[in-house]
């Protein structure tokens, strides 16, 4: 259920909405656009007495969500959600791009990509401090060792830095050094992590199970903006289909669907969407062209050696190609490339 009030209502008329809506016993959630307010109710709709609300100064309508999931839908905020980090807005009109080494594998190679995306005009550096690997015998990541690395990195360069955390009491410790918490494939649907996160009150990047519908992707959503975390995006990396051509199968229906369901940044994971270097440009340009607010990809500076996806790594230089082309395209749907 979402409250909408009239245009130019009043704060004191939201306030004595909100103070209503919470004596009844719901969490308010306040939505405010340029033209009009929403409140989002959350709680047990059978308390609700709709006429008296509905008399309120201010008010202008009731509408019923019928969607399972409400704080992420269209309905609740119909304009975009921006999320302003370290030069760039995440969901406006820039495409912002995330780029970095699947794992930190140490100082040395963290800085010489830092350095190279940097460069290329990226303002956001990814790389794995925790990985969640499908073996128990493949690397694991450093740690909180890794961690630091990020966080010299991130005084060097003064890239912002996006890294996974992978289990809810990991939580505090990944939020003091990351800009960006990044919820894993495997995680998607780990209630106490997205708990968690939502919690922290940092940003969060929340990708897509490897086996989920987009409406539970929206579902898990749901948690981190429940504890008003708004600051939150989402990326489509790939699903598991009968194909096996590719590591995963990039679904870029997905992109037009979530724009068109929820007013989160959508974000486009190339590299996990296809797990070979030689395909991540074509698939980075469609999900531009298809409408992505942001990709994510893996850049190594010696992907031969990687410890982790190094065959799905782009080489530096070929990044650097990568984003000229990323520039043409976004231009061509009246987007530039940050
Ligand atoms: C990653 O970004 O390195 C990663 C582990 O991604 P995913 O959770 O999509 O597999
Ligand atoms: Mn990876």
């Amino acid at each position: 259920m979402i409250i909408v009030m009239k245009m130019g209502a009043t704060d004191k008329e939201i306030g004595l909405v909100v103070s209503r809506v919470e004596h009844l016993g719901f969490k308010a959630h306040l939505s405010k656009g340029e033209e009009v307010t929403i409140i989002g109710l959350i709680g047990d709709k059978r308390k609700i007495e709709p006429h008296v609300l509905e008399m309120m100064d201010g008010v202008d309508k009731l509408v019923h969500i019928l969607k399972p999931f409400k704080l992420a839908s269209r309905d609740f905020k119909p304009e975009n959600t921006v999320i302003p980090l370290n030069g760039t807005r995440i969901g406006g009109r820039e495409v912002t791009i995330m780029a970095g080494p699947c794992a930190v594998e140490g100082l040395q190679p963290m800085l010489d990509v830092a350095w190279a995306i940097k460069e290329a005009g990226v303002h956001i550096l990814r790389g794995g401090a925790y990985k969640p690997r499908s073996s128990p015998y493949s690397f694991q990541g450093l740690g909180e060792e890794g961690l630091e690395i990020l966080a010299q990195v991130r005084e060097q360069t003064g890239l912002a830095v996006i890294t996974e955390v992978v289990a809810p009491e990991q939580v505090p410790l990944v939020a003091r050094y990351a800009d960006i918490l990044q919820i894993g494939t495997r995680n998607m649907q780990n209630y106490a992590l997205l708990h968690a996160a939502g919690e922290s009150g940092k940003p969060v990047l929340l990708k897509r199970g490897m086996m989920s519908t987009v409406e539970e992707l929206l579902m898990s959503a749901e948690y981190i903006l429940s504890h008003e975390n708004y600051r939150l995006m989402l990326c489509e990396r790939g699903i598991r289909t009968f194909e096996t051509a590719t590591r995963n199968t990039l679904d870029i229906n997905a992109i037009p669907v979530l724009k068109e369901m929820t007013h989160l940044p959508v974000i486009v994971d190339p590299s996990h969407g296809t797990g070979r270097w030689q395909l991540v440009p074509a698939v980075a340009r469609a999900a531009v062209a298809a409408g992505a607010d942001g990709l994510l990809i893996e850049v190594h500076p010696d992907p031969e050696n990687a410890l982790s996806d190094g065959p799905q790594s782009l080489k530096p230089a070929r990044f650097v190609q990568l984003i000229e082309q990323l520039k043409r395209v976004a231009e061509a749907v009246d987007r530039s490339v940050q």
